[in-house]
């Protein structure tokens, strides 16, 4: 049991949550290290919502609202940390849910896909082929899924499967708290910010948008400027860490 007054509690109780997801092959191996990854600039962050994210969280609702077709990414990390934030996110969307892997066996899919239906998520099935211009796994996709899309929300993704979505012609929203990655430069918009606390933003984001504002944040939308401005507000807290 992990003490309630220990200084580092939620993450400590997350880090066992997704322990136990490696333990029942929903989270991989290399997801924890992963995890490590994000913890790592979270602590940098201080466990916040930057301004610079609120802005990106408010944009991404704008975006999803604007699309013919959104699609939620769904990996074995974001199933094990977010599943109810994702439920929620579809239901005051139009987004559909497709499970997509890195490391991909039908095993870790069928539990996956069953997680997600646990959560009241409404999960794409079918059968998927290789649509994604990628040499590994993650080719594989729905084609009424990510394959028609014209935007991808795709939380904690990889460098080279984020450009070969771009490269299809897709919008790519990501959240990865590493500004420096190669998705979060990639995409064509970044929310710099831990995957549960970014979904119920957007969420929220979606019911309080006036059409004005959502057609302001699309028109300047400039996913350089927002990256920049969030790792300013990261090195101004660093300057002032211990004082
Ligand atoms: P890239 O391939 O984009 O250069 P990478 O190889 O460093 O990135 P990956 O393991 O491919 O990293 O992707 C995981 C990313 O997800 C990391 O950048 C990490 O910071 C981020 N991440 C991990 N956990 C969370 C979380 N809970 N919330 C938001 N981001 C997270
Ligand atoms: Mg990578």
């Amino acid at each position: 049991m992990i003490p309630q007054d220990h200084p580092r509690y939620r993450s400590l109780v997350v880090r066992e949550r997704l322990a136990e997801a490696a333990r029942d092959g929903v989270v991989s191996l290399e997801g924890l290290t992963s995890h490590g990854r994000g913890e790592a600039f979270d602590y940098l962050i201080g466990e916040v919502t930057m301004p610079s994210a609120r802005t990106a969280e408010r944009t991404a609702a704008a975006m999803i609202r604007a699309a013919r077709h959104p699609v939620i990414s769904v990996n074995g990390n974001t199933a094990a940390l977010a599943a109810d934030e994702i439920a929620a996110l579809q239901q005051a969307s139009h987004a559909q849910v497709e499970v997509n892997l890195f490391h991909r066996t039908e095993e870790r899919m069928k539990k996956i896909t069953a997680l997600l239906l646990e959560h009241d998520v409404d999960v794409l099935t079918g059968t998927a082929e290789r649509l994604i211009p990628l040499s590994h796994d993650r080719a594989w996709s729905l084609n009424e899924g990510i394959g028609s899309a014209d935007l991808v929300l795709v939380p904690l993704e990889d460098g080279d499967r984020c450009e070969a979505l771009i490269a299809m012609g897709k919008q790519v929203i990501t959240v990865d708290l590493n500004p420096l990655s190669r998705t979060a430069r990639t995409a064509t918009l970044t929310i710099v910010d831990e995957v549960t606390r970014a979904l119920p933003a957007v969420t929220a984001a979606l019911s309080d948008l006036t059409d004005d504002e959502a057609a302001g944040l699309i028109r300047h939308l400039d996913n350089h400027y927002l990256l920049q401005t969030a790792i300013s507000e990261i090195a101004t807290r660093l300057i002032h860490a211990l004082d």
